[in-house]
């Protein structure tokens, strides 16, 4: 027992030392990563009720030379407060469209959709629309297999400029979809102006879904609503049979989550079988 404490406590110093080492030169190296091409795109799959892939979530991973693997919540953060987070994010959507391009040939993926992540910051710059047009186009990807994620949290502010942009690529033929839902307090008034193809059940009402009632009545409340807007909904960090069993019972009938798989390489997400269910 306590030899295992001192392991945790020997981890938890470990990973403080090099949470402080990445803070201190972290612009400076996230412009080199940037420059040197040291930031790759895991994918997540995203599955139907019977475990067919229909699409994917891009991942932001930072491949760190010394650290190794660098999940996203160590810098996106500063990532956006830096302004890093604008040519990282051109970055992740040029990457995602040259990958709908390469798949766009492959017997069993040709169909899939990509979903992406737009900060705050980007979706705030006056040119957004003009930008991802220019790269999308750029790429010759179909506009038509990408989805934009937004958080709630960004619709506080904003609304009439928001709705503007997402309309406008829209109409280029992207869809959008409102990420971690329940979360951000948005105005359910607000919600049926805003052209959301799809709504993200967020994860922190999967995860203890079979135990937690106020959670029961959450999800099902966001189903309802999801479907009273003509939303598909898509529920995430679905990790057990039991809450996929509960999702889909009350006519949630799309998922993401660890149950189905991590986030992979491309390599690793090309060996996926389809269905991921066994029937
Ligand atoms: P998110 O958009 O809500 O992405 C889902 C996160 O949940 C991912 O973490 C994913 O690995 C994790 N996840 C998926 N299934 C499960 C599960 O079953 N259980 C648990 N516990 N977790 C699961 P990740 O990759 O660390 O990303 C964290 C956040 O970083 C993302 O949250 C997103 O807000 C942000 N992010 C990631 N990539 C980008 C990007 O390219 N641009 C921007 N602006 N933000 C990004
Ligand atoms: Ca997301
Ligand atoms: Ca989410
Ligand atoms: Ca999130």
């Amino acid at each position: 027992n306590n030899l295992a404490a001192l392991g945790v406590l020997g981890i938890a110093l470990i990973v403080m030392q090099s949470d402080i080492t990445l803070r201190s030169g972290l612009y400076a190296d996230m412009r080199e990563a940037l420059a040197k091409g040291h930031f790759c795109l895991h994918y997540q799959p995203q599955v139907d009720a019977q475990g067919h892939i229909f699409g994917a979530e891009a991942l932001l991973r930072w491949q760190h030379p010394e650290q190794g693997l660098i999940p996203p919540g160590v810098f996106i953060t500063a990532a956006e407060e830096t302004g890093l987070i604008l040519p990282i994010g051109n970055w992740v959507l040029k990457e995602a469209c040259a990958q709908l391009v390469k798949w766009s040939d492959h017997p069993h993926l040709s169909h899939l959709s990509i979903a992406v992540n737009v900060s705050t910051s980007q979706l705030r710059q006056p040119d957004f629309v003009q930008e991802v047009q220019e790269i999308v186009t750029r790429s010759g990807a179909n506009p038509g297999q990408i989805k934009l994620e937004l958080t709630e949290s960004m619709l506080a502010n904003e609304v009439d400029d928001t709705i503007q942009k997402m309309r406008a690529l829209q109409a280029f033929g992207m869809s959008w979809s409102l990420d971690d839902f329940g979360t951000g307090y948005s105005s359910l008034n607000y919600l049926k102006h805003l052209p959301f193809e799809q709504l993200k059940i967020d994860q922190s009402f999967v995860r203890d879904l079979l135990n937690n009632e106020s959670d029961q009545a959450i999800v099902d409340t966001l189903v309802n609503l999801g479907k009273h807007l003509k939303m598909t909904l898509i529920a995430e960090g679905v990790e057990t049979i039991e809450q996929l069993e509960y999702l889909h019972s009350k006519g949630c009938m799309k998922y993401q989550g660890y149950f189905f798989s991590k986030p992979l390489t491309v390599q690793a997400f090309e060996q996926l079988p389809s269905p991921l269910l066994s029937p």
